[in-house]
């Protein structure tokens, strides 16, 4: 068994198992999370929370008005359930799609289902290419993303870069839930650019929010979110590319954890150099 097969075969049967063991004896519960149970009582905040919902939601409602037809791409992160809540609450004219990978992890799949009864609309999803995912698994192997990190930027773009640019074609404008400090790939992320790749705007509304008022406003308006978060998982990608983390790490770390902090993204944000 190669080095990387038995650090990941550990990984996968038995760390999280002591991950979660040690997590749980130094924070009491997976309930004491303090950023999916955040405090929720200062009314300064919460004020200061909504003012920038409403924000945002101007900014939705802006490019539903002046750049039909306008996606919004979902992950279906934590983000994602913000960005989602307030498009329904305002019945904005905006499409909130999917990539499914086929690798997902089932709590995902389980959201998915959650936010269309919610909601009471349907989540429009994409899926790669049959014979691209084919030909890649029969010329790599299954789990070949591990091998290096021209292998994971491959199997990357069959399952998630190739669907992306169908779900945009046509379109004036796409949306995204990312924020500026979710990692060092995206401390200058701004509102509003011009995807230069996909040759359309791309806006970030809750570029400037932090993890705590991302929470808060799940936990006060009570919307769906992805149950993998209570277990240390704060992002949430494919399931053999996403692991839990430990208090204090970055938050992206728990993405190819293998890898770099430089190289991790997926290619579906990147910008010509
Ligand atoms: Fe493949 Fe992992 Fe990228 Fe998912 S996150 S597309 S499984 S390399």
């Amino acid at each position: 068994m190669s080095r990387i097969n038995a650090r990941l075969t550990n990984h996968n049967h038995s760390t999280v198992a002591i991950h979660a063991n040690t997590l749980e004896r130094d924070l009491g519960s997976f309930d004491m999370n303090p950023m999916t149970r955040p405090n929720l009582d200062d009314p300064h905040f919460q004020e200061a929370l909504a003012e920038k919902a409403r924000a945002a939601t101007v900014m939705l409602r802006h490019i539903a008005d002046e750049f039909a037809p306008a996606v919004f791409a979902s992950s279906l992160g934590a983000e994602d359930m913000v960005l989602t809540d307030l498009i329904h609450q305002e019945k904005l004219d905006i499409e909130i799609f999917s990539l499914d990978t086929g690798r997902l992890p089932i709590e995902t799949y389980t959201l998915m289902h959650d936010v269309e009864k919610h909601y009471g609309a349907k989540l429009t999803l994409y899926y790669p290419r049959h014979e691209l995912v084919e030909n890649f698994t029969r010329t790599h192997g299954i789990n070949a993303f591990y091998e290096s990190v021209d292998l994971r930027k491959s199997c990357c773009y069959v399952r998630k870069v190739e669907p992306l640019q169908r779900a945009l074609t046509g379109k004036k404008a796409w949306i995204t839930g990312m924020r500026a400090e979710q990692s060092a790939t995206r401390d200058n992320l701004l509102l509003r650019e011009f995807d230069t790749v996909h040759g359309l705007e791309k806006f970030n509304p809750l570029s400037e929010w932090t993890e705590r008022e991302v929470w808060s406003y799940i936990r006060t308006h009570n919307i769906p979110y992805n149950k993998l978060h209570d277990q240390f998982y704060p992002s949430i990608g494919c399931a053999p590319c996403s692991r839990a983390i430990s208090p204090g790490e970055d938050i992206r770390s728990g993405r190819w954890w293998w890898e770099n902090p430089e190289t991790k993204e997926c290619g579906l944000h990147v910008k010509p150099i």
